[in-house]
């Protein structure tokens, strides 16, 4: 493997001062903005141009802000969406607690919103929390998108109905039935990439570690995941996971080698001692320190291009094996 292609991504979440304190996002949109340039400075001084996740309300009052980033070479023509938080809060559910009707009609209400902010229609997706069920991808092929970063491989969180056991590690065509198989669906999913080599599991999304015999665990708000690359974790060894991801790819051999990262907009990464922007750079140097020691070539790229390489490869599903 002489290269691997890196994506930075961020979900972008209204301000919670519009939607629920509880929520992720900044404060107030001021901020937000500020985060979000922060952060494509960061990623900018490592040469990953960056793909943003907008959840619809905030095209409305920032569809500029994006606008301009997608000008200067960042992905933003991606919808993000947690069912609970949209417009009047109809939708008493996470994403993948939808049945299919509503799953279509929440992100028809979406992509309207979206298009209004933006004047163009979001052609990826990804769905808050990684909540997602088998309706997703057909609904999304029926509604004109092309492809999405819709998976964290091995995720287990119940109560956000986000569970991602087994489910295919890197970029490739969506299964219209079965969401964590390969299909010969023209929508081109790029899971979270994660080291498959151990777990952790936190309360909820504050990425603190706990122990999953505790009496905090019992009350059933528990996300078990792999280790992955974003930068809010709070006792993450970034050199191992990176290390990790990196070898385990390397003997996956897949036909387009991709790491994923994520993070939101509610942290400020234009101050250097704030604890995310300082885990920010040292997720990234830890990427670029394990491809140099292996001779690799690390490419910054965007979610569009790499849905281009995968729906260029003719589809490549397993036949069916009776026993
Ligand atoms: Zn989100």
């Amino acid at each position: 493997m002489d290269k691997i292609y890196v994506v930075a991504t961020m979900d972008v979440e209204p301000a919670t001062s519009t939607t629920h304190p509880s929520a992720t996002g900044p404060d107030n949109w001021e901020d937000g903005e500020k985060f979000v340039r922060g952060y494509v400075a960061r990623t900018g001084e490592f040469g990953l141009p960056v793909t943003f996740f907008i959840h619809p309300e905030v095209t409305v009052v920032q569809g500029d802000l994006f606008i301009e980033l997608g000008k200067n070479g960042h992905c933003v023509d991606c919808l993000h969406l947690h069912a609970w938080k949209f417009r009047d809060g109809k939708y008493k559910a996470h994403f993948g607690g939808l049945s299919e009707n509503d799953i279509r009609a929440a992100l028809s209400e979406s992509i309207s919103m979206w298009q209004s902010g933006m004047g163009r229609r979001p052609l990826y997706f990804r769905p808050g929390t990684f909540s997602a069920n088998d309706f997703m991808y057909q609904v999304l092929v029926d509604l004109g998108f092309r492809g999405g970063s819709c998976s964290l491989p091995g995720r287990i969180w119940p109560r956000m109905n986000a569970i991602w056991t087994g489910a295919e590690p890197d970029p490739h065509r969506a299964h219209p039935i079965f969401r964590q198989l390969i299909g010969d669906l023209e929508f081109a999913n790029m899971p979270v990439s994660v080291d498959f080599s151990s777990r952790t599991a936190t309360i909820g999304s504050n990425f603190q570690k706990i122990d999953p015999n505790s009496p905090e665990a019992a009350k059933g708000n528990t996300a078990s995941n792999h280790w992955d690359l974003r930068p809010d974790w709070q006792d993450a060894d970034y050199s191992r996971i990176a290390d990790n991801i990196i070898d385990q790819l390397i003997d996956r051999a897949p036909s387009i080698p991709t790491i994923n990262f994520i993070t939101h907009n509610d942290n400020d990464h234009t101050n250097l001692d704030d604890r995310v922007c300082a885990n920010l750079i040292k997720s990234m140097e830890a990427i670029m320190k394990s491809c140099e020691a292996r001779n690799i070539t690390p490419v910054g790229t965007t979610l569009d291009k790499i849905c281009d390489m995968v729906l260029a490869e003719p589809p490549n599903v397993v036949p069916f094996i009776h026993a």
